[in-house]
C-alpha cells in the first residue's frame, strides 16, 4: 500500500467547516458508503484500494469548499462506467442532478482523438468546455486529474508522458482561466516533472540549496513588515511563499534568464480586512522602502480576466534584497487560490435569486475570454463575440475534423453543413460521410465531440434535397447560390438560343439584322413587355412566353398591329395564338387510356419510371395509382385495373425516384465508387445507407435515386455492377 492512504473521517472534517446542514452532510455520507461498496475488490495500479482515488478526489472538492453535491458526484465519479450501475439505479438513489454530473464527468474522459499527432490543444480545451457545460463538471475533473497525476509514477513510462502533455495542454491552462492556481501550479509541476525530468529536478536542486538562505531573508522582512503593520493598527496575516518550480523554469525559458536572476526575487504576500487596508499598507511600505518604478500593479480596480484581485508592488529592501509584495484581502485571496470555486462560495452566502442572471452572465464572460484565448485574433472580434454567446447558450453542437479542427453548428446539423463549413467546395462536392470512424447518411444528427471524416467527389454536386437537410444558414444559402448560379447559366444559353431565333426571323423577313436588332433598342423595348433587359427579351423568346414576331414589330416601329392600347393583351394574345400548341401534359408523363385529367400517382412500393411497364389500379378517392406491371402488390381486382402509358411526346426530367439495394462484399471506399458511378451517370443521390453484415465480409448497400427514364435506370444499374466486388443491384419493390 502506498502512502496516499486516507479516510473518509477526513473529508468529513473538511466539510464540517462550512457545510452545515444535515441533509446535505447525509447525501455526502450516503455518497461514500454506495462508491466504498462498489468499488470493493477494485484496485489502482498502486495497490490501493480503488475507493482511495475517490475519497482523494471528494477531499480535494471539498478544500476548494465546493457545495455538497459536487463533493458527492466526486466521490461517485467513476462508479458509472467501473461499476455495474445502471443511470436508473444511480438517479433513483442520488437524483438526476447528480446523476447528470456523473456523466459529463465520465463523457468528458473518453474524449477520444483519432489523430493524437494532430489534435490541437486549443480545440480540445474547447471541446473539454463545450461539453462540460457547467462549471463544476471541469472542477471535478480537474481534481480527477490532479489525483491521477499525484499518483503517475505507478504508469509506464510512454502512458506518463502522454498523460502529462496532455494535462499540460488542457488542464493547466483550463485550471488557470478558471483562477484555481492552487490546481494549475501542482499539476504544472507534475506535468514538469515526468516532462522534462533533468530540468526539473536541476531546479528543484538549486531552489533547495538556496532555500535556508532566503528563508531567513524572508522571515526578516517579514518581521519588519510586522511591527510596521501592528504599530499602524492594521489587520494583516503575512507569509513568504515560494514560486512553483514550472514558473520558474518558465521564465527562464521565455525571458532568457539565469536561474539566480530569476530566483533573485523574494516574495511576500499580505493579507488583510479591506481593499481600503490594501492601499493603506501599500502607503506604508511605499513610505518605508523604495519600490522599483513600473513595477505597480493594481488588479483591484482591474482583475485579471480569471477575477484575479490583488496589488503587486516590488520593493529593495534594507540590504539591497527585492522583494515582490502582494497585497490583497481574505476573499481576493480565496479566489486567487480556489478561483471560480471560491468565487462561487463567497456568492452563496449573499445569494439572491436576480444574482442568477449575473451569474451566468459572469460565466459567460469566463467563456468568452477562454475561447478568445485560443483562437486566432479575429478581425472582426464582436461578430466572434456574437456567435459564440449563441453557441454556448443556444445548445450548439461541436465536431472535430479529424485534424482536430473545431467547428461549431446549430443543434440539430448534419454532415452537410459540417461540410460547408469547411470550405463551400468541399461542400458541394460532398458525397458521404464517417461520423466517428463509421459510414453514416448524410442527413444524421452531429453530436458534440463526433469527429467527421468526409467523402468528396470532384464531378459531384448538390442536391435540391439538401436544403431540407442542412440547418446552418450558412450551408443553405451556398447550397441555394449554386443551383441560382446553374439557373442563370440556363438562362443565358436559353437567351443566346433566343438570340438566334430572333434573328432567323429578322432573316426571314429579308430585313438587315444589323439595322434591326440594335441591342440598345433591345434593351429600350425590354419595358413594354414588362421584361429588365434585352438579355430577358431573348430568354423570353426562347422560352416562348413571347413572340419573335412581336419583338419585330417592336423593333420596326412597324404598327401593322395595333399596340397602341392595351399591349399587354394584345401581346399575350399574338404569343399565344403563334406558338406551336402545347399541350397539357401530366407531371409523371403518363396517361390513362380514353380518360383525360385524371389524377395519377406513382406507387411508392415500386416506384415506376419512365419507360417501364405499367398497370394502373382505380383507387377510391385518389385517382389512379400506377405500379410496375410486375408488382406484386398490385390488387388483381379486374374491374379496378385500368391501361395506362407513357405519353409519348413527354421529356422526362430526373425525378423518378428508385429505391436499389447493392449486394456486395465489404471493403474499402466501396461507398465512395458507388456515390462516384451514381455521380457520372448523372443520376440524382437522394439517400444511401451501406452496412457490412453481421458475417462482417459482406455489405448491403441500399439507396435511393433519381432518373430519368427505364434506359436511363438500365445504364446506372449496369456500371453500378461493373463496381469490383459488387454482386449484384436490384430495384427494390417494398
Ligand atoms: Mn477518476
Amino acid at each position: 500500500m502506498s502512502k496516499d492512504m486516507i479516510s473518509f473521517d477526513e473529508i468529513l472534517n473538511e466539510v464540517n467547516l462550512y457545510i452545515h446542514k444535515e441533509e446535505n452532510l447525509e447525501i455526502i455520507n450516503r455518497a461514500y458508503h454506495f462508491a466504498e461498496e462498489k468499488h470493493r475488490e477494485q484496485f489502482r495500479k498502486s495497490g490501493d484500494p480503488y475507493i482511495i482515488h475517490a475519497l482523494h478526489v471528494g477531499l480535494i472538492l471539498a478544500k476548494l469548499r465546493t457545495g455538497p453535491f459536487t463533493i458527492a458526484a466526486g466521490l461517485l465519479h467513476d462508479v458509472i462506467e467501473d461499476c455495474d450501475v445502471t443511470e436508473e439505479e444511480f438517479e433513483a438513489l442520488f437524483g438526476n442532478e447528480i446523476l447528470t454530473l456523473v456523466k459529463a464527468v465520465t463523457k468528458i474522459g473518453n474524449l477520444k482523438f483519432t489523430d493524437e499527432k494532430e489534435y490541437l490543444a486549443a480545440n480540445h480545451r474547447k471541446i473539454f468546455i463545450a461539453m462540460a457545460k457547467d462549471v463544476r463538471v471541469i472542477l471535478i475533473k480537474l481534481v480527477d486529474r490532479l489525483h491521477n497525476m499525484r499518483t503517475l509514477q505507478y504508469m509506464k513510462p510512454e502512458k506518463q508522458k502522454k498523460i502529462a502533455s496532455e494535462t499540460l495542454d488542457v488542464y493547466a491552462p483550463i485550471a488557470h482561466r478558471l483562477g484555481i492556481s492552487e490546481i494549475k501550479n501542482e499539476l504544472e509541476d507534475l506535468c514538469f516533472q515526468y516532462l522534462k525530468p533533468e530540468k526539473y529536478y536541476e531546479i528543484a536542486k538549486l531552489v533547495e540549496m538556496r532555500k535556508s538562505e532566503r528563508d531567513e531573508q524572508v522571515q526578516s522582512m517579514i518581521q519588519d513588515i510586522s511591527q510596521l503593520l501592528v504599530k499602524n493598527n492594521i489587520p494583516y496575516r503575512v507569509f513568504g511563499r515560494s514560486k512553483h518550480l514550472y514558473s520558474i523554469y518558465k521564465k527562464m525559458v521565455t525571458k532568457n534568464k539565469r536561474f539566480e536572476e530569476v530566483l533573485d526575487l523574494l516574495a511576500i504576500r499580505i493579507v488583510t480586512d479591506t481593499d481600503v487596508s490594501c492601499y493603506e499598507i501599500l502607503g506604508h511600505i511605499h513610505a518605508t522602502y523604495r519600490p522599483i518604478p513600473g513595477r505597480f500593479k493594481d488588479y483591484i480596480a482591474m482583475p485579471k480576466m480569471n477575477m484575479y484581485q490583488s496589488l503587486h508592488t516590488t520593493i529593495v529592501a534594507d540590504e539591497g534584497n527585492i522583494f515582490e509584495v502582494q497585497l490583497r484581502t481574505e476573499v481576493m485571496d480565496a479566489i486567487a487560490e480556489r478561483g471560480i470555486a471560491a468565487h462561487w462560495f463567497y456568492k452563496e452566502n449573499s445569494y439572491h435569486k436576480e444574482q442568477q442572471q449575473r451569474e451566468i452572465e459572469e460565466q459567460l464572460h469566463w467563456f468568452k475570454d477562454f475561447t478568445l484565448m485560443s483562437e486566432e485574433i479575429s478581425a472582426d472580434a464582436t461578430a466572434f463575440m456574437d456567435t459564440l454567446i449563441k453557441d454556448i447558450f443556444e445548445a450548439n453542437v461541436y465536431v472535430m475534423s479529424p485534424k482536430g479542427r473545431v467547428i461549431n453548428l446549430p443543434n440539430g446539423a448534419t454532415p452537410l453543413d459540417f461540410a460547408y463549413r469547411i470550405h463551400t467546395e468541399v461542400g458541394h462536392q460532398t458525397i458521404g460521410a464517417l461520423i466517428n470512424g463509421v459510414l453514416t447518411p448524410l442527413n444524421t444528427t452531429l453530436k458534440t465531440g463526433d469527429v467527421v471524416t468526409l467523402k468528396t467527389n470532384k464531378n459531384s454536386g448538390p442536391s435540391e434535397d439538401w436544403l431540407k437537410i442542412v440547418k446552418s444558414s450558412n450551408a443553405k444559402n451556398k447550397i441555394k447560390a449554386y443551383f441560382q448560379k446553374i439557373e442563370l447559366k440556363q438562362k443565358e444559353e436559353g437567351a443566346s438560343k433566343g438570340k438566334d431565333m430572333l434573328e432567323a426571323e429578322i432573316k426571314r423577313r429579308n430585313l438587315d439584322v444589323k439595322e434591326v436588332m440594335d441591342h440598345k433598342k433591345v434593351d429600350q423595348i425590354a419595358h413594354e413587355f414588362n421584361l429588365h433587359t434585352s438579355l430577358d427579351v431573348y430568354y423570353a423568346i426562347y422560352s416562348k412566353s413571347l413572340n419573335a414576331q412581336v419583338v419585330i414589330e417592336k423593333l420596326t416601329n412597324n404598327k401593322g398591329v395595333n399596340l397602341t392600347h392595351d399591349n399587354q393583351e394584345v401581346i399575350k394574345m399574338l404569343s399565344k395564338h403563334e406558338s406551336p400548341k402545347k399541350k397539357t401534359m401530366s407531371k409523371h408523363g403518363l396517361k390513362v387510356a380514353g380518360i383525360d385529367g385524371m389524377l395519377i400517382h406513382l406507387a411508392p412500393c415500386c416506384s415506376p419510371v419512365y419507360g417501364d411497364v405499367v398497370k394502373g389500379f382505380i383507387t377510391k378517392g385518389q385517382g389512379v395509382k400506377v405500379h410496375r406491371g410486375d408488382c406484386p402488390n398490385i390488387e388483381r381486382v379486374v374491374e379496378r385495373l385500368i391501361d395506362v402509358e407513357w405519353e409519348e411526346d413527354f421529356h422526362p426530367t430526373i425525378n423518378y425516384e428508385v429505391q436499389l439495394v447493392i449486394y456486395s462484399s465489404d471493403r474499402n471506399f466501396l461507398l465512395s465508387d458507388i456515390v462516384t458511378v451514381v455521380a457520372q451517370c448523372k443520376a440524382g443521390l437522394q439517400h444511401v445507407d451501406s452496412k457490412v453484415n453481421d458475417d462482417g465480409i459482406h455489405a448491403t448497400t441500399r439507396m435511393v435515386v433519381l432518373v430519368k427514364e427505364l434506359s436511363h435506370l438500365q445504364g446506372l444499374m449496369t456500371n453500378l455492377k461493373k463496381i469490383t466486388s459488387v454482386k449484384s443491384v436490384e430495384r427494390v419493390i417494398l
